[in-house]
């Protein structure tokens, strides 16, 4: 098997006639999936895209994203998925950075992709839209951005072989799914974990994915029950959200078997409360968009821990390295590097960026973890979100697990902010639940009996809602939080 599309050609061989995806009343086959991406893929030929170009994607959640992404893949080109939210100026470093040839755009992100395109000089193709080239396994099948809030956004490469191998390991080891499933498709698909993880692990088994172009809790919960999910997969704030949200009447989510979080850190409190309301085991799994993404998760026929992000997957090794260089013992805290099939062939143009990230083969995270002394794996936290006060190291996950275990808090961040004296201050930013009371004094100290008295935060404030990314991500880096203010 060398190409990506010969998952979907596959299911449709054998699961012609089975849902392949469906967003709303709009439903393809496996039959009509493969027969529209084949067309695309003539079409892209057409307008002289050939094996290696660069095609730029900016689709939302639609049953269109498989037929274009599949179509570009079996015309041998390189799908580069862009959030459908961007603007023209990001479009066009986006285009410009990776020397597409051509932008596939469906009609709500037309303005921003044909005013990019016309800057770079790309072809743009508005799509509702409409025989493989040979290719090795080490090909490029993607290129996706990351790391767009910090610095410039850099493109991991992803190969055939990336891809597919972590689709596969998913699949088969992880969540087993198979032709009866249905998954959740809120996640957005120009992002690795709903790639990788919802659409091509869906396809590879002839499951049905049903797509939610935006997500929000109540619609989730109408899908969930109207297309009987058996797999959800979602980021920590989207289980939030759907542990707070009003249950409709007659709610009923028994073929719900599996729920799958990653992207972010599952707040303990959240995955116990998500599990009991809807009487599903959660599995949290570790990954970035540089590992296809999968890393790590918990075993789903061995005991699996609130907390911990579980054991390196199949064909994927991960190892501690401290600041010194040495291996991490049991216990002791290091970065986490992954070395396996599913590390991408480095980031597009960036020679440097990609030595630094990837040395003797493993891929340097920049997460920061510890393991028991089951081999099992936990995230501390990210290396650039570590509070430095007066000396002392303070993780904000270890605080946010404390804050998200008071009754009346729905979110939280703890972020660090500047101090004369301590270097850095420790501040909690929280939201409370939709009946929830509680006054900064009563936060505060709800950590400071809790932890030693160097972590627990200064300054509590509240605010509506977090910022958030595209994948519903927590953004640290947009909270600001004024010293003296409330
Ligand atoms: P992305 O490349 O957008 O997929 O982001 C990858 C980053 O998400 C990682 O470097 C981690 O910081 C974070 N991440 C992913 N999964 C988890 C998890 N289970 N717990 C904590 N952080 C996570």
């Amino acid at each position: 098997m060398t190409n990506l599309a010969t998952l979907l050609v596959n299911s449709a061989a054998a699961h012609g006639s089975r849902t392949a995806v469906r967003q709303g009343v709009d439903a393809l086959g496996y039959a009509e999936l493969d027969e529209r991406s084949a067309r695309a893929a003539a079409l892209l030929h057409t307008r002289g895209i050939r094996p290696g170009d660069r095609v730029g994607l900016i689709m939302p959640n639609t049953v269109h994203f498989p037929v274009a992404y599949y179509g570009i893949l079996r015309a041998g080109a390189v799908v580069v998925p862009m959030n459908p939210l961007l603007k023209s100026r990001e479009i066009d470093f986006t285009l410009r950075d990776c020397g597409a040839r051509l932008v596939l755009a469906a009609p709500t992100a037309a303005v921003e992709a044909v005013s990019a395109s016309a800057e770079t000089g790309a072809d743009c193709l508005i799509t509702e839209p409409v025989a493989f080239e040979a290719l090795l396994d080490d090909d490029l099948a993607v290129i996706l951005y990351t790391s767009g809030t910090t610095s410039t956004p850099k493109g991991a490469q992803l190969t055939h072989r990336n891809l597919l191998s972590n689709t596969a390991t998913t699949v088969e080891t992880l969540f087993h799914v198979g032709p009866g499933d249905v998954l959740f498709g809120g996640l957005p698909l120009f992002h690795a974990f709903g790639q990788t993880c919802a659409l091509n692990t869906a396809v590879s088994a002839a499951a049905t994915l049903t797509l939610l172009p935006r997500f929000d809790a109540t619609s989730a919960l109408e899908i969930i029950v109207r297309d009987g999910v058996t797999v959800f997969l979602g980021v920590p704030t989207m289980y939030t959200a759907l542990l707070h949200a009003e249950l409709p009447d007659g709610f009923d989510a028994s073929r719900l078997r599996l729920a799958v979080s990653g992207g972010a850190a599952l707040p303990v409190e959240v995955l116990h409360g998500f599990e009991q309301r809807f009487d599903v085991p959660v599995l949290e799994g570790y990954g970035l968009s540089e590992t296809s993404p999968v890393a790590a998760f918990n075993p789903p026929d061995r005991r699996r821990k609130p907390g911990s992000i579980g054991l390196p997957v199949r064909g994927v090794e991960l190892r501690l390295v401290t600041h010194t260089g040495t291996e991490a013992a049991p216990g002791q805290i290091g970065e986490i590097t992954v070395r396996g099939e599913n590390v991408m062939a480095g980031y597009w143009n960036r020679p440097d960026a990609t030595a630094e990230a990837v040395r003797d083969g493993w891929f340097h995270t920049g997460d920061l973890g510890r393991t028991d002394d089951e081999g099992y794996y936990y995230i501390v936290d990210r290396k650039k979100d570590l509070i430095i006060r007066g000396g002392y190291n303070v993780y904000p996950r270890e605080i946010e697990e404390i804050l998200y275990d008071h009754p009346a808090v729905a979110e939280a961040a703890v972020v660090g902010i500047p101090h004369p004296v301590h270097g850095e201050e420790i501040a909690a930013v929280v939201t409370l639940k939709p009946h929830g009371s509680a006054t900064a004094e009563e936060i505060r100290d709800h950590v400071r009996t809790r932890v030693a008295a160097y972590k627990y935060p200064r300054l509590v404030r509240f605010t509506d809602a977090l910022p958030k990314g595209p994948t519903g991500k927590i953004l640290k880096r947009e909270i600001t939080v004024d010293p003296v203010g409330s």
